[in-house]
């Protein structure tokens, strides 16, 4: 199986701010985001440590950008980073992606990043 581009990527996580509304942190919705790794924005919105500022990355992610990545709260993750899509992985491309990606000296992904080449079309046996 092919693997996931992000695993490889981060970029998003240190480019944009993410933030949300206050409530979706743990100490209002349990399971939620760790509240102590968030900060307030506004009275009604809280952001992740790390991703404000002029050389953002968010508190949670883990690894070296480009080569290998990871969200350490990935199932706890705020509705902002969750409605985040990588270029094609619905078969359209994001230009937020394709932005984040290049300011970190990585292209803009292609749809056969998504694609396992074992899913190719192989004549019948
Ligand atoms: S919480 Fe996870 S997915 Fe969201 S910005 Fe931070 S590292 Fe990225
Ligand atoms: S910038 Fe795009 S490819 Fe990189 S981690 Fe974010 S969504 Fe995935």
């Amino acid at each position: 199986m092919k693997s996931n581009p992000c695993l490889l990527c981060g970029a998003c996580c240190a480019y944009y701010r993410a933030s949300f509304y206050w409530a979706e942190a743990d100490d209002a919705t349990p399971g939620g985001v760790p509240v102590n790794l968030t900060q307030q924005l506004t009275p009604m919105r809280r952001a992740m440590i790390g991703t404000l500022g002029s050389k953002p990355r968010c508190i949670a992610l883990q690894g070296e950008i480009g080569v290998s990545v990871h969200c350490s709260i990935y199932p706890q993750r705020a509705s902002v980073c969750r409605a985040f899509d990588a270029s094609w992985i619905k078969d359209v491309p994001n230009e937020r992606c394709d932005k984040a990606r290049l300011t970190h000296g990585l292209l803009p992904l292609r749809p056969e990043d998504w694609r396992d080449p074992d899913d190719e079309f192989r004549p019948a046996a």
